[in-house]
């Protein structure tokens, strides 16, 4: 089938069915990190590339923030699990073009995020490339049960951490190069595209504390990432619009109808994850300890009441397109995302 057709996730779920499998792996293809049994305890492991002129662009992106930045998102997946990371392997297809202090300054920027978290980069490969691929793959430790994404529950509460949409209107001033933008929300929403926190310190608590039924890094979208636990889990969300944590930046320039960045737009790497209605006050409590914030957006309702996102009156918002997906062909959404600023 073509991809175009089939979409990102539909050829995961072809692949899938032919991947050998073990009685060892205890969370395998489907979720942020696999969780395996090894004979003396268990690692999480996962692995997210980037691929030059489809995640990054060399014209806009310092070798430093993409090496900070390849770092971030395989964290993430980490948090995501409720894990904490502890290996990299970082696998590179280089164009012989290119100058070793690149790859230097790369490595600089792996060292200055990998020395927050104690990650140790402990071997790679490297080959001749067309263009820059960078292919990190991380292991972690796991001393809580992992929080997968099936666990979520009918009428269990839905959460998000930090603010969503600033690194899809990041991306957006770094191609559109809008004039009248402010310089320090253009500041804010290009450190949020260049270097997104991975939030270890929530997935670790939440783990810890058993307060996550399910859990995602939303790095697709929130539509798209909350499809992913609302499918693993059957269940179906309704998510409050006005309750989607803004930053200034992004209200200032999304203007009123902006809401679409942060339902759908791309690469927040925030925490998304279900948790049930009498453990509120726990979750205000791990808010108040981790110093992020941790916002109520939804509940979860029944499956076949599909994800519908309401607007300040009570009246369903219709959303095009639910995010990013490699393969499906242009959305609506897209080709309004590069119109509307
Ligand atoms: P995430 O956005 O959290 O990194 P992805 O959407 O990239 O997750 O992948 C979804 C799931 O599919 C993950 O469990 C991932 O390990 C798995 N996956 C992705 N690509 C492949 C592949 N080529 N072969 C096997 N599993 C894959
Ligand atoms: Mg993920």
């Amino acid at each position: 089938m073509k991809l175009t057709r089939l979409g990102e996730f539909g050829l995961i779920e072809k692949l899938r069915r032919i991947a050998p499998t073990s009685p060892n792996v205890r969370i395998g293809i489907g979720d942020d990190a696999a969780w395996t049994k090894l004979k003396t305890g268990s690692v999480l492991i996962t692995a997210d590339l980037l691929l030059e002129n489809v995640h990054f662009n060399l014209d806009w992106t310092s070798s430093f923030d993409l090496g900070y930045k390849a770092l971030a998102v395989n964290l993430s997946d980490i948090a995501a699990m409720g894990g904490i990371p502890a290996f990299l392997i970082l696998s590179l297809g280089v164009p012989s073009h290119f100058d070793s202090s690149q790859l230097e300054k790369l490595y600089q920027g792996i060292r200055s995020l990998a020395l927050k978290h104690n990650v140790a980069l402990v071997g790679g490969d490297i080959s001749l490339a067309e263009t820059l691929l960078i292919s990190p793959c991380l292991i972690g430790h796991a001393p809580y049960r992992p929080i997968s994404r099936s666990g979520a529950k009918i009428d269990q509460d839905i959460y998000v951490t930090g603010t969503l949409g600033d690194s899809a209107l990041g991306l957006r001033l770094l191609k559109a190069k809008p004039r009248r933008v402010s310089k320090s929300i253009a500041a804010h929403l290009l450190l949020r595209h260049r270097k997104p926190t991975p939030r270890l310190a929530v997935g670790e608590l939440l783990a810890r504390e058993k307060l996550a039924t399910a859990m995602i890094d939303i790095s697709d979208g929130l539509l798209q990432d909350l499809g992913h636990i609302c499918k693993a889990s059957k269940v179906g969300a309704l998510i409050s619009e006005e309750n989607l944590p803004l930053s200034i930046a992004y209200r200032r320039l999304a203007g009123r109808n902006g809401r679409q960045y942060a339902l759908t737009g791309g690469e927040d790497y925030e925490l998304l994850f279900c948790a049930r209605r009498r453990d509120r006050k726990r979750v205000e409590q791990l808010q108040r300890r981790v110093k992020v914030p941790i916002s109520r957006i939804g509940a979860c309702v029944a499956a076949q009441e599909g994800i519908v996102v309401l607007d300040c009156s009570g009246n369903a918002v219709s959303f095009r397109g639910k995010g990013h997906d490699h393969f499906k062909k242009e959305t609506p959404l897209t080709r309004w995302m590069t119109t509307a600023l």
